[in-house]
């Protein structure tokens, strides 16, 4: 993840892969790389993935419209979904845990198709978001690389 990182940063794309995890360890599957703008992270191996891990190239760590999009549409598939985003200006990595109630992802499954644009999303979505959460932890990549040494 921090090689990542740093080679987004170089280069200017964004990368990401889905988490997978097995026993305790936690590692990136297939690694997607995407354009400056955006990615779309395809394909992961079968049923042991916990998230997903992309790069902001030029940005902060926080999470786009989009991003929460596709972050909602595997937390229903699952009900519990670890969305990690380098963030170029931070320095470090942001995770975020999430998970549904039944009726959340009732609630989700129902109007995330018919969300038009991003303040539509921001109107139904932005409460919703903040009760699915919860852990946010914040990893400079730093300390990532302390640990990484130790
Ligand atoms: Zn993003």
């Amino acid at each position: 993840m921090i090689s990542m990182a740093r080679d987004s940063s170089f280069r200017n794309i964004e990368y990401g892969t889905y988490l997978c995890k097995k026993k305790r360890l936690i590692y990136p599957d297939i690694i997607c790389e995407g354009s400056g703008e955006s990615i779309s992270i395809v394909g992961h191996a079968d049923g042991n993935f916990v998230g997903r891990f992309h790069t902001h190239p030029h940005t902060s760590f926080a999470q786009s419209v989009h991003d929460h999009m596709g972050m909602l549409e595997e937390l229903v598939q699952n009900t519990h979904h670890v969305e990690c985003v380098y963030g170029y200006k931070d320095d470090a990595i942001q995770c975020v845990e999430y998970r549904c109630t039944p009726d959340e992802r009732r609630f989700i499954l129902k109007y995330l198709p018919v969300v038009k644009n991003e303040d539509n999303f921001k109107v139904k979505f932005l409460q919703l978001l903040q009760k699915l959460t919860v852990k946010t932890r914040v990893y400079t990549i730093k300390e990532l690389q302390l640990v990484v040494r130790s």
